[in-house]
């Protein structure tokens, strides 16, 4: 028998017989197959994209459930958490809180510098090494997992052909009974303003290596409210444009509102009813002037000029330009999105997708979830033929400044769901015992909301703001994904003195 590297698809033979000489090959060959590169890869389990989701989904197929599994990156093993997201966010977000409990210690009699220097640029270095150092951890559980990896740009030929462009231009085909696609996705470009260009996004903040004086963002999402609070604890002159009266909009209104309004007495320049209309940059300096209206229509431009750094932060955009969907018959919805069901299964058979290209809560641990939980039900013992991600009551946090964190209904979607006469809301604001010792103007809020349905007050949505919530919400979570009552809550003795014992205490 021919080596697979020989063979090219001309020499394959029909679809029965290739089937017995590779072992794998399960459909007829598509007449635009042909003439292709040569076949030189075959494998069980393809998984197109080394992001979060398709490296849990190809370690946990091959490590756990033995099958023979490869995994393409285009980029860098990791994906978007480890590189441009999640991972130089939070040690960024470390940093700027820092920043924050160097200021409060005085506060506890710690005679420190008031304007202790940051350097930015030292930081950077460290925090590139950081990443790249997960970088080779990543590549080298692949080879623990024994999972095979390719360092390419993969296109789909058709439902079980993948072919992959090698980083010296040389392409390859690689067949494959079953193929993940989990490629994620990318900013949004911004809109057709003059000057747009001028600015960058959520990958382009991870390349500031010095300090900026002043920046400007766009968005009213996670990302852009989680860099504006870094950037504004850090000492940067921090704007931040939106297109309403508050950021987070798909958050409870006491978190919109308390955020939004604790951002602007930290001192962030906070634009509200505002749009760019044009940015201006200076060769010379390389410093940009934007041209925005503020306050809705009607309202006159005004300027901002001398910002190092305007950042579009509004939303994301499923990567599939380019993957060959329509070769394989892989249907997406009216925003580009990869349809699934809820088994993560494409329209086409033996095609799966899941991560942030099915548009699903883009969050790393859910496109982890899905990505376990499909290589069990593929490749698993009988008992996981069912495994699937419940997508339901999702725990999710904002870096913010302070902290918010949200699992369940809000209580608008409660009220909208099972009627005002059967949603109670318990709620609380208070200041948390640590700014305690702190002058007024160094004290942050913190709010929390629970809200329950029906006689038995089952718990549906919890919402939190303050010191620590990202580390509160994932107990309290378990709680509501079993179901947790309000009398659950109080049955459990608080934790004294912490802020989360006021979760268990609402009266
Ligand atoms: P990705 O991680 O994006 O991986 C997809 C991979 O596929 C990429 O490496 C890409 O290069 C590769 N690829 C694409 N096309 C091809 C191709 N044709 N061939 C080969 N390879 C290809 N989530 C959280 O839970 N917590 C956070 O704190 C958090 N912070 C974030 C901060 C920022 C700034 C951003 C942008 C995102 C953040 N997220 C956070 C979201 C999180 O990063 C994503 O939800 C998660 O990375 C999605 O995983 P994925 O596997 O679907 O895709
Ligand atoms: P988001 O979808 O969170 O927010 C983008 C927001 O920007 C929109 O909701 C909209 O808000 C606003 N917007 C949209 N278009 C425009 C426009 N043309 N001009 C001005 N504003 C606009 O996207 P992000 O980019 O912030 O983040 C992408 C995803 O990444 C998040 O949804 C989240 O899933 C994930 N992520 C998670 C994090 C975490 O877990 N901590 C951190 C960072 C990202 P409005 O309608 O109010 O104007």
């Amino acid at each position: 028998m021919l080596p697979l590297s020989l063979l090219t698809r001309r020499s394959l033979p029909s679809s029965a017989s290739s089937r017995n000489r590779l072992g794998l090959l399960s459909r007829q060959f598509s007449q635009t197959t042909f003439a292709m590169a040569p076949i030189s890869k075959e494998t069980d389990f393809l998984v197109i994209g080394g992001g979060s989701g398709g490296l849990a989904a190809a370690r946990a197929a091959s490590s756990r459930y033995g099958a023979r599994a490869m995994i393409i990156e285009g980029k860098r093993l990791g994906g978007t958490c480890v590189n441009v997201g999640c991972v130089p966010k939070k040690v960024t977000y470390n940093a700027a809180a820092i920043a924050e409990t160097i200021h409060q210690a005085k506060a506890y009699g710690f005679n420190v510098q008031e304007t202790a220097p940051f350097d930015w640029t030292t930081f950077k270095k460290k925090r590139d090494a950081y990443v790249a150092r997960l970088n080779g951890i990543y590549e080298r559980n692949l080879g623990n997992d024994k999972v095979e990896y390719v360092h390419g740009w993969a296109r789909l030929l058709s439902r079980n052909e993948v072919e992959v462009t090698l980083d010296d231009g040389s392409k390859t085909v690689v067949c494959a009974n079953k193929i993940l696609i989990a490629v994620g996705g990318y900013p949004t470009p911004p809109p057709a303003i003059p000057g747009a260009e001028f600015g960058t996004n959520s990958d382009g903040f991870f390349d500031i290596d010095t300090l900026p004086r002043r920046v400007a963002l766009v968005g009213a999402g996670y990302i852009s409210v989680e860099f504006a609070g870094m950037f504004n604890a850090l000492g940067v002159e921090t704007h931040l444009f939106i297109r309403y009266d508050t950021f987070l909009r798909h958050f409870d209104p006491m978190i919109q509102e308390g955020v939004t309004k604790e951002y602007e007495r930290l001192g962030v320049r906070v634009h509200k009813r505002s749009a760019l209309t044009r940015v201006d940059k200076d060769p010379a300096t390389g410093k940009l002037t934007l041209r925005y209206r503020e306050g809705g229509e009607g309202s006159a431009e005004e300027t901002l000029p001398e910002v190092d750094h305007l950042i579009w932060a509004i939303g994301r955009k499923p990567a599939t330009d380019g993957l060959g969907l329509e070769a394989a018959g892989v249907e997406t919805d009216e925003k580009g999105y990869i349809k699934v069901d809820g088994y993560q299964n494409t329209s086409v058979e033996n095609i799966y997708a899941l991560g942030d290209v099915t548009g699903r809560v883009e969050l790393t641990p859910v496109a982890i979830a899905a990505g376990r939980r499909l290589a069990a039900r593929l490749y698993g013992p009988e008992q996981f033929r069912t495994a699937k991600l419940d997508y339901e009551n999702i725990p999710s946090v904002v870096f913010a400044h302070p902290e918010v964190g949200a699992i369940g209904l809000t209580e608008p979607q409660a009220v909208e769901k099972y009627g005002k006469e059967n949603v109670k809301v318990y709620k609380t604001n208070f200041i948390a015992m640590y700014y305690a010792m702190m002058d007024p103007a160094d004290k942050a809020p913190t709010a929390y909301k629970l809200v329950c349905v029906g006689p038995e007050e089952r718990v549906v949505g919890l919402h939190i703001m303050g010191l620590g919530s990202g580390e509160i919400l994932q107990g309290f979570g378990v709680a509501i994904k079993m179901g947790a009552t309000k009398a659950d809550f109080d049955n459990c003795v608080a934790i004294h003195p912490t802020s989360a014992e006021e979760l268990v205490t609402l009266r």
